[in-house]
């Protein structure tokens, strides 16, 4: 999203064709309110995975580029003639505006406030009722460990290209205690301001960490010090002209890390974390 609070339709259904791969195809659920029907987006995606006989144990992101192209496109075409329209009556317009021609929709800047305010107790509400709505219409699929399957329905299956470009830049350095880590494999990349309250994968939010850092921090923030390094972190990515040009780099300001840095702590995140001892 942009400093307007506008948002392309390209990056939107690429998320939401995700979350839907991921349900349906990959969990195997019924995305509709009317048992023994399918929705429209169902079939597209079911006809994607018989035209490449795509086995369900595959999750949006191992899909090949083009695949994923594909089906966002599709997905994308068949919800500009109805979800867009249709959310916008139901919410008689007061959460967006949408331009179908120009593809993109304008948050109503209120609202977007109120969202970052509230955002985590938004979420839950939002997966509680997802799972009930999904236990209910789903009479044969399996709807074990629902609320888990909703939660980490959007999580990326690997933060490997990430690993590739940071260490590029820094080495293998923690990013917290400062430490050396010799192995590859002992490497983690981690999500600054947690991956719980974020829910996506963007460069200025990740950096590596050691095992021992990453793990012990898990599903925390961590103190204001770190935050100022990683705001002269991001400063330095930012003068590589390659790196200015990434989507997620274009949207990225100190000043928008540090206000979700606080409204991370508004939310409840307070137990901050600290490495145990820092290297140099
Ligand atoms: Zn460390």
């Amino acid at each position: 999203m942009n400093a307007q609070l506008e948002l392309g339709y390209d990056q939107l259904f690429s998320s939401f064709a995700k979350i839907y791969w991921n349900l349906v195809i990959h969990h195997d659920l019924n995305q509709i309110n009317v048992i023994g029907k399918k929705s429209e987006v169902q079939n597209i995606l079911l006809d994607v995975q018989t035209k490449y006989s795509i086995p369900n144990t595959v999750v949006f992101d191992k899909l090949s580029g083009e695949l994923q192209l594909e089906i966002i496109l599709k997905v994308k075409k068949r919800c500009k003639l109805n979800v867009m329209g249709a959310i916008y009556g139901d919410t008689k317009g007061t959460i967006y505006d949408f331009d179908n021609k120009k593809e993109y929709l304008k948050l109503n800047g209120s609202f977007y406030s109120f969202m970052q305010q509230f955002q985590r107790v938004l979420t839950y509400l939002t997966n509680y009722h997802l799972a009930m709505f999904l236990e209910k219409y789903n009479d044969q699929g399996d709807t074990t460990n629902l609320l888990l399957k909703v939660e980490n329905v959007s999580r990326r299956s690997s933060l490997a290209q990430f690993y590739q470009l940071l260490e590029s830049y820094f080495n293998r350095n923690c990013f917290y205690c400062g430490k050396a880590i010799k192995k590859k494999g002992g490497v983690h990349v981690d999500h600054f301001i947690p991956w719980s309250f974020v829910q996506a994968d963007q460069l200025w939010n990740l950096v590596l960490s050691c095992r021992g850092c990453n793990l012990s921090k898990s599903d925390r923030l961590t103190d204001n010090i770190y935050l100022n390094a990683l705001i002269d972190r991001n400063d330095k990515l930012l003068t590589n002209s390659s790196l200015q040009m990434r989507k997620d780099m274009q949207v990225y300001t100190s000043n928008k890390l540090k206000q979700l840095y606080q409204f991370t702590i508004d939310n409840g995140y307070t137990d901050i974390w600290r490495p145990q001892k820092r290297e140099n």
